[in-house]
């Protein structure tokens, strides 16, 4: 059976989610969906959130980031900090949201978004042409 990244066969197709880094997220989309099982209830609960923002008249959507990596918290501080900067959040609620960040850094450590694969913590299974034998 042939596989794409070390992972999985082909014939899954991968979450389009793509991370505040660039790369793709590496796990298998769930069945009919175009989003892995974390993505896809990240997903949801956004919308949720909108629609009862909307339901109780608040204008203006929210989109709650995925502290999903380092990268994904550091955009999520440059966030805190522009709303900040620009007026658009009260200092109250940019302390809250500041230290809910820094638990989050905390929680780094202890946290594995992606799958895991044989062998090791992102380590493709498939060694490339171009890799040299140990
Ligand atoms: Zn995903």
């Amino acid at each position: 059976m042939r596989v794409t990244d070390g992972r999985y066969p082909y014939n899954i197709a991968r979450c389009r989610h793509i991370k505040v880094n660039g790369t793709q997220c590496g796990s298998p989309a769930l069945r009919n969906l175009c989003l892995c099982y974390f993505h896809h209830l990240s997903q949801r609960t956004n919308t949720e959130l909108n629609a009862n923002l909307a339901r109780r008249g608040s204008p203006g959507s929210i989109s709650l980031p995925i502290l999903e990596d380092a990268n994904s918290i550091q955009f999520a501080l440059m966030q805190v900090m522009r709303l900040l900067l620009t007026g658009e959040i009260e200092h109250k609620t940019a302390a809250l949201l500041l230290y809910t960040l820094q638990t989050a850094s905390h929680n780094l450590s202890r946290t594995e978004f992606n799958p895991p694969s044989a062998g090791g913590r992102h380590r493709p299974l498939r060694r490339s042409r171009h890799q040299p034998r140990r």
